[in-house]
């Protein structure tokens, strides 16, 4: 949104914005929130804020640009399930739970989403009832975000949930540098291009700590 909307474009030069446009946006999100009439059960599993599973034998096949690993009778690709109420009982009525169930998928449009959700909610259940004994059972509350939601609420280009895709050829290939050519423009966030790739939270916050630094560093030198 910055290059493209809110600066004017004379101060930015087409190879850069060659380079910006050809940036690939990592993938986005599928998540199933629910609310369970009673305390989830899950075993022996051991208890985590996050349970990330996979019940294919290698996870080495997925990849999750791809949609169709949606299409197979049954997903069997890695699933993300958060059980926030275990952690913080305000998250739920007494004795009940909050869950969500969380796919990385590509960006697709909205009537793609309309068409497959309830399917791919359902699927995705099936695949939870691994972990959580009786799943379907204590649903009372069912609501889900696809992409296009996430990309409505977070401004995120396609939806995508940390950034720009974590690539070989974008991983320390600085395009959007923290102290950018525009003088007294720094940027910060999962945007800013790192050697690290981008990784969420953790290298969001980092950077702005760096950004923070960098403007005291020029501020000092004038
Ligand atoms: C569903 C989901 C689950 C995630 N789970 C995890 C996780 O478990 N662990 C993890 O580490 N990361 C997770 N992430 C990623 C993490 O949330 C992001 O990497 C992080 O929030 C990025 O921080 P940011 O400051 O760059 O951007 P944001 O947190 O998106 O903050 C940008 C802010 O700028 C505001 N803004 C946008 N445009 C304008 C404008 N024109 N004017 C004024 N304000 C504006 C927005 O409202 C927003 O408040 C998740 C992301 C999603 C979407």
């Amino acid at each position: 949104m910055v290059f493209n909307e809110l600066i004017n474009r004379q101060y930015l030069t087409n190879d850069f914005m060659e380079e910006f446009n050809r940036l690939k946006t990592g993938v986005s999100g599928f998540i199933l929130f629910l609310g369970l009439d009673k305390k989830a059960y899950i075993g022996t599993s051991p208890l985590s804020y996050i349970i990330s599973y996979c019940n294919k034998s290698s996870i080495y096949d997925y990849d999750p640009t791809d949609i169709g690993y949606l299409n197979s009778k049954e997903i069997s690709c890695p699933i993300h399930l958060v059980l926030p109420s275990r952690f913080d009982d305000t998250l739920a009525p007494y004795n009940k739970e909050s869950m969500a169930l969380t796919l990385f998928v590509p960006y697709m449009n909205e009537a793609f989403w309309q068409e497959r959700k309830e399917e791919i909610a359902n699927k995705l259940i099936v695949r939870a009832s691994d972990v959580v004994s009786g799943l379907s059972k204590t649903i009372i509350v069912r609501n889900i975000v696809t992409p296009v939601s996430l990309k409505k609420y977070t401004s995120n280009k396609n939806g995508s949930t940390h950034g720009w895709a974590p690539l070989i050829s974008q991983v320390g290939h600085f395009v959007v540098k923290q102290k950018s050519f525009i003088d007294k423009l720094f940027f910060v966030g999962q945007w800013v291009t790192l050697r690290s790739g981008e990784s969420g939270l953790p290298v969001a916050a980092y950077t702005g700590k760096l950004g923070a630094k960098l403007i005291l560093k020029e501020r000092l030198n004038k």
